[in-house]
């Protein structure tokens, strides 16, 4: 009861939003330790040193933001500048902690898979809505922190460690058990929703995957060479576990779109050698798909067809637009990849 009460309150959200500004400060362990070379300076545990002089870092130098803004960005010890980005990791980690907990994506769920709406929630059966919904928004915080974390790896380093999303994928198949995570795949009353739910995730693993290692092979083949790492594949099956299917393909589109924007936008800038990870633009379009999967569905399949039935000349122009930018996405991505 106490949870019922708790969620959709400000004090839920606030509170959300303070956890995630940690989870932020972590998240920046997380970014710096794992890629390490040295095992020894891979762990997770331990105090912060100043990566300056290895000075241990006091606990209130370390809070959150108002540390990096009380220090002017300058460590205490040495004078060494602390980059903006670890403040940026903390305040986006809160941010998107807020959003999941002031417009939950993942809602409750009737019976025949259809996700609840705030104003139909009481007509559902308390007991079993409560715990589902809490641990769907543990769910989603995991799944956002991945996706922080993988974003600044990759742009960090080329890669995207099997660490975070071989169990990333596991997780999201266990969140997947709970309805209205990945969706539910089909309306057959007789199989249990918790088994059509996890069915979900499991096939929005292999679609989310599997095309991206069908992309990743036709690169190679039109490029005779990787097109795309196979960290990308894993990343998209991680993806996939949490969102479903249709979050999984329309992640793949968006991360297209938002890496051709942002790729051709780069090699015109700073010429042809700029680098392309896909992970963080992989990373945006699953945000983009995890908050705005059910509008943009509708915008695509459903309001779309409609304008093109009264337009068709554009079906040739929106192929066109389409080829280009997966063919620009292809090659720009063929560069950035070792
Ligand atoms: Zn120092």
């Amino acid at each position: 009861m106490f949870v019922r009460f708790f969620m959709g309150t400000a004090v839920f959200e606030i509170g959300s939003a303070l956890l995630g500004a940690c989870v932020g400060s972590f998240l920046n362990v997380v970014i710096w330790r794992l890629p390490q070379e040295d095992p020894a300076r891979r762990t997770l545990g331990g105090r912060s040193h100043c990566p300056g002089c290895g000075k241990m870092i006091s606990w209130h130098d370390n809070v959150p933001v108002l540390g990096w803004l009380m220090l002017r960005g300058k460590a205490r010890c040495c004078a060494t500048t602390i980059s903006p980005r670890y403040p940026f990791v903390e305040l986006l980690t809160a941010v998107l902690f807020y959003a999941l907990a002031a417009w939950p994506p993942f809602g409750p769920v009737f019976a025949d898979g259809a996700i609840a709406t705030q104003a139909q929630v009481p007509d559902l059966v308390p007991g079993a809505l409560v715990p589902e919904a809490l641990a769907a928004f543990v769910a989603s915080l995991v799944f956002v922190s991945m996706l922080v974390a993988l974003t600044f790896i990759d742009f960090d380093t080329q890669l995207l460690p099997d660490v975070l999303t071989k169990p990333g994928m596991v997780i999201g198949l266990i969140a997947g058990t709970w309805p209205g995570v990945a969706g539910v795949i089909s309306d057959d009353s007789l199989v249990s929703v918790e088994l059509r739910s996890v069915m979900a995730s499991a096939v929005g693993l292999l679609v989310g995957g599997g095309v991206t290692w069908g992309i990743r092979a036709l690169g190679s083949v039109v490029f005779k060479k990787e097109a795309m790492g196979f960290g990308d594949v894993k990343l998209m099956a991680m993806i996939g576990a949490f969102v479903g299917w249709k979050g999984s393909l329309l992640t793949l589109f968006l991360g297209c779109v938002f890496g051709a924007i942002v790729g051709v936008s780069l090699a015109l800038r700073s010429g042809l050698s700029a680098r392309i990870p896909f992970g963080p633009y992989l990373a945006m379009g699953a945000l983009v798909a995890l908050f705005g999967q059910k509008t943009l569905l509708t915008l695509l399949f459903v309001d779309w067809p409609e304008w093109q039935r009264r337009h068709p000349s554009s079906m040739l122009l929106v192929l066109f637009i389409g080829i280009g930018a997966l063919l620009s996405l292809l090659w720009l991505i063929r560069r950035g990849r070792r």
